[in-house]
């Protein structure tokens, strides 16, 4: 007797997308794509596996992602430090400057795909979870900021979402986040009697992160520190009202939120999260923000950005709790037979039935007519065709519609010749 082989399941924190539920996902890509696309947006595709120092430089050493989030290994063939994508920034930027993509004009580009981090799964955090990623690489001005957020209320809208909020700050220019700091820091050495341990070990190196901290033992300490946002210059302000007014021109809403800081080094200025209650504990479908440093950090000629992600799964939970219909029916027609060579009959017919557009499933293997129509009904079809050994013999086939509503005028089960479905099934479908 072979030993039996012991059944291997997926990793933690990382779901199937199984066939009943890859429509939603399949319908908001499109619904993605098109919306990316009305906006002058192009695809492009970074690789899952980079240097581990690019995003080790790009994210910022002291950030939750590097620090204890990044699936990072050592190459056993060659040695090299690698690391799956925890975000798609860095990657893109890199590719942007590997290839010279700004060399002639600023780019508006997208990407879209899974990324990987180590975190404690959850309802809305995974370890390998899916984004969309959007980024206007080499746009300086507010008026690209304030084009991201109204874009994005647009696909809100789209998609009927319900309960979504915005939340802005600025986060200034280096200058500012230095005197903003020294400030911080001097405010943390005064509370150091209640900063926990992360915090203790984050005041020098990331001062700003130990606000967003979750500690309820810490909020008093958080509430009170020095606001970034007051240590803006009129140049940073001027940036921050030219996003809020062109916002109030779309008649969209927004509460400043000092406190909001995201989770990577590379912003400046502009940075927002769209938020909701909808999805408990992780509410937060969306996030993004200016990084105007990030193309010379990571060794390319200065250039301005912004930029954003959606987290799909998130994005498709709030979906599905508003009006979120997908079709996940296997086919629009079934066709039902008995006999090889109605069988053989059936697969001529489905091909030109294919032909004409339509999706089409031919029943395999042959059972009873009974099991046959149960199988059509599960498979989601609005309507069976039958061609048994009279119908063959006749060169016809029996339509018969399956979902009938109430008033609805057509024949719910009429003969056809073969040659006359595929337009007949056209005007009634
Ligand atoms: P959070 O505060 O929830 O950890 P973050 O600041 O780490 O979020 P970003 O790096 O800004 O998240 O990623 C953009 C979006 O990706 C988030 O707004 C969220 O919708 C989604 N996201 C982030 N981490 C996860 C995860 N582990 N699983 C599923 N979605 C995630
Ligand atoms: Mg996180």
């Amino acid at each position: 007797m072979t030993q039996q082989f012991e059944k291997v399941r997926a990793l933690t924190g990382m779901k199937d997308v199984l066939p009943h539920e890859s429509a939603a996902w399949e319908t908001l890509e499109a619904i993605v794509r098109e919306w990316l696309a009305s906006y002058g947006y192009r695809n492009m595709r970074t690789p899952v596996l980079e240097h581990t120092r690019l995003f080790a430089r790009g994210i910022g050493e002291v950030t939750d992602i590097v620090e204890k989030e990044m699936y990072s290994f050592r190459d056993a063939l060659n040695d090299d430090h690698l690391t799956m994508r925890p975000e798609f920034t860095a990657g893109m930027v890199r590719a942007a400057i590997e290839h010279n993509l700004l060399y002639d004009r600023p780019q508006r580009v997208y990407c879209m795909g899974p990324v990987f981090r180590h975190e404690r799964p959850q309802r809305g955090r995974y370890r390998q979870f899916h984004q969309i990623d959007v980024e206007a690489l080499g746009f300086a001005g507010p008026d690209v900021d304030a084009e991201l957020i109204v874009m994005l209320a647009r696909l809100w809208k789209r998609l009927g979402l319900q309960d979504i909020r915005l939340e802005l700050n600025s986060l200034g220019q280096p200058a500012e986040r230095a005197a903003h700091r020294q400030a911080l820091v001097e405010h943390l050495e005064k509370h150091i009697d209640v900063l926990d341990e992360e915090a203790r070990r984050r005041m020098h190196t990331n001062p700003l992160r130990v606000l967003d901290t979750k500690n309820p033992a810490m909020q008093d300490m958080a509430n009170s520190a020095p606001r970034l946002f007051d240590f803006l210059g009129a140049e940073s302000l001027a940036h921050f009202e030219g996003v809020c007014a062109r916002l109030q021109d779309a008649g969209i809403e927004y509460t400043l939120n000092p406190r909001l800081v995201r989770g990577l080094d590379y912003y400046n200025l502009t940075v927002f999260e769209w938020v909701t209650d909808r999805l408990g504990a992780q509410g937060t479908v969306c996030g993004g923000g200016r990084y105007d440093g990030l193309m010379e950090l990571l060794g390319g000629k200065p250039a301005p950005a912004v930029g954003f992600a959606i987290g799909m799964e998130r994005l498709l939970d709030l979906w599905q709790q508003s009006e979120a219909e997908t079709d996940t029916s296997e086919c629009d027609i079934y066709v039902v037979h008995q006999g090889e060579d109605a069988q053989r009959r059936a697969a001529i017919l489905a091909e030109s039935l294919r032909d004409a557009g339509h999706r089409v499933l031919v029943h395999a293997g042959s059972t009873g007519f009974k099991s046959q129509f149960k199988r059509a009904d599960a498979s989601g079809a609005t309507v069976a065709l039958i061609i048994g050994p009279d119908e063959l013999a006749a060169g016809q086939a029996s339509v018969k519609w399956l979902r009938m509503e109430e008033g609805d005028t057509r024949p719910q089960q009429e003969t056809l010749p073969f040659d006359a479905i595929a337009e007949t099934l056209k005007t009634r479908m």
